[in-house]
């Protein structure tokens, strides 16, 4: 009997020994851990009445399915031009775009209609190594806790998958989002590195607006935001010639014109259309929600006329997000670095905004307020700089402001790790961003913006050269834009440069010469 037990236990001991041989052959020696691409608004699908004859992706949905659902749209426009008949007009446009995203409208509980399902991610590779990056999408709509249940799942299966203990994550734009849910939920024990890039992690100014009604369309505004998206079109001539095009169309008051013919429609139907489409399809989805500031929160939930009798648990997830993940930023973003993960802000800056909503003045890049990618930087309007006599808010040892005087960063949640990159369009990358990120993935150390001279806290976005170079410290628009031309040689610029050339020409003309006649 002894014997037997001794026999058994001498087994159970092998098996014990074993166990731990086994995982460790199981674990991959090659030192370099599995990056996950955690994506932007979009990047799930989102699918109404999947494997039926009826599918039909609602998001993002195909240009021509909703070239066909908005057709209807064109000839009521005509009518409307002749009969000034509003209402008529409203009923085909929003008739068009219930029919378009209606489906995509979540239940007073936060979830979505059964006939509407999601894209799910896996792993689908164990190669990891080099450029290899493993990228998770999700479902935009929904609560960005259950999306960061999913991410917990999908980062399980990397490990599991490449045999490493930890990842390395590069979040962008609702991705952060769907990041901080996840660090609230699960903290970042196996996470070496987060870099944050143009992540609305304090939200941004046109979910908070819309949400609050203040709906507005100015016209400089849209002439400088269709002119900031033009470096990324990559033809560098294409971008030049439609520059041109746009500041003769501006001169010759075409977009005036046109946006008084928008005005009316927004005067005569901004209700109906919150009333009608806004509020019952946007206003029920908490990855929307998610975008709005704190300084926007309870009054949009008012403004959005949410019900509590009827949409408590959709409520209770939207506060849940707002109150215990944006609201606890920092908190959650020091931890994690003081569990030991290295946590990078990557914030564009000097792009026009969505010129839909009264905040049309905030620098940002294109989409994503600077001063809430960069967790709370103190950012002068865009085109110009803070003020003669400003002096730095905070740790006025270091030098925090840029040296074009737009940002004061000293008033970021993490100043210190937290870089800026001049007319870098929202969520747009080249193979300079790329660089940048191999380095800040390489090390195992936090860096900060002052230890590489290479990638000080301000760059200048090359999308020319695909590259960063210092921002520059600004003078007359003149040489300024004579610096860019020969710093960045291209078309565009060499445009922007005559642009500007003529502008003060005829302004020196209007100010000084004709009056003097
Ligand atoms: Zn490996």
């Amino acid at each position: 009997m002894k014997k037997l037990l001794s026999a058994v236990l001498a087994v159970v001991m092998a098996a014990l020994v074993m166990v731990p041989g086994f995982a460790a052959a199981d674990r991959c020696p090659c030192g370099e851990t599995p990056t996950v691409y955690v994506a932007a608004l979009g990047s799930g699908s989102v699918i109404l009445d999947e494997g039926t004859e009826n599918e039909r992706t609602l998001f993002r949905p195909e240009t021509g399915d909703i070239l066909e659902i908005l057709l209807p749209v064109v000839p009521a426009a005509g009518e409307l031009i002749v009969t000034k008949d509003y209402d008529k007009f409203g009923d085909v446009l929003i008739g068009c775009v219930n029919e378009a995203f209606g489906m995509l409208a979540l239940d007073g509980n936060g979830n979505s209609d059964p006939r509407v399902t999601s894209e799910e991610f896996h792993p689908e590779t164990a190669d990891h190594g080099g450029e290899h990056s493993y990228y998770f999408g999700y479902d935009f709509r929904m609560d960005p806790v259950e999306n960061a249940e999913k991410l917990h799942t999908y980062l399980e299966e990397v490990e599991e998958i490449t045999g490493h203990e930890n990842v390395q994550i590069r979040a962008s734009s609702m991705g952060g989002v769907v990041m901080l849910a996840y660090i609230r939920l699960y903290g970042t024990s196996d996470i070496e590195t987060i870099i944050f890039q143009n992540c609305p992690l304090l939200g941004t100014a046109v979910a908070g607006e819309l949400f609050n009604g203040k709906f507005e369309i100015n016209k400089d505004a849209l002439v400088r935001y269709a002119e900031c998206a033009l470096p990324a079109i990559e033809i560098d001539f294409v971008s030049g010639l439609l520059y041109a095009l746009c500041e003769a169309f501006d001169a010759a008051g075409i977009f005036e014109a046109l946006l008084g013919m928008v005005d009316g429609i927004i005067v005569n139907l901004k209700d109906r259309v919150f009333d009608e489409c806004l509020i019952p399809i946007f206003g029920t989805l908490p990855g929307i929600w998610s975008f709005v500031p704190d300084e926007y929160y309870e009054s949009g939930k008012e403004f959005m006329k949410l019900d509590p009798a009827t949409q408590a648990g959709l409520i209770a997830k939207l506060d849940f997000y707002h109150y215990e993940v944006q609201c606890k930023a920092e908190e959650l973003l020091r931890g994690a670095q003081a569990d030991g993960t290295n946590i990078y802000i990557v914030a564009g800056y000097n792009m026009q905004r969505t010129p839909l909503v009264t905040a049309y003045m905030e620098t940002s890049d294109g989409t994503v307020d600077t001063k809430y990618a960069s967790c709370g930087a103190t950012c002068a309007p865009i085109g110009s700089q803070l003020p003669e006599d400003y002096t730095q808010a905070r740790f006025n040892d270091i030098d925090y402001i840029s040296p074009d005087r737009m940002i004061d960063a000293s008033t970021c949640m993490l100043p210190e790790c937290t870089w800026f990159v001049k007319d870098m369009l929202h969520s747009t990358t080249h193979d300079g961003h790329g660089e940048f990120y191999d380095v800040l993935f390489a090390s195992e150390e936090q860096l900060t913006v002052f230890d590489m001279e290479q990638y000080p806290q301000f760059m200048q976005n090359d999308t020319i050269n695909q590259t960063f170079v210092p921002v520059a410290e600004l003078s007359s628009p003149v040489e300024d834009a004579f610096n860019m031309m020969q710093t960045i040689p291209s078309f565009l610029n060499f445009v922007k440069l005559v642009t500007v050339v003529i502008e003060t020409v005829v302004d020196f003309i209007f100010k000084n010469i004709i009056p003097a006649i």
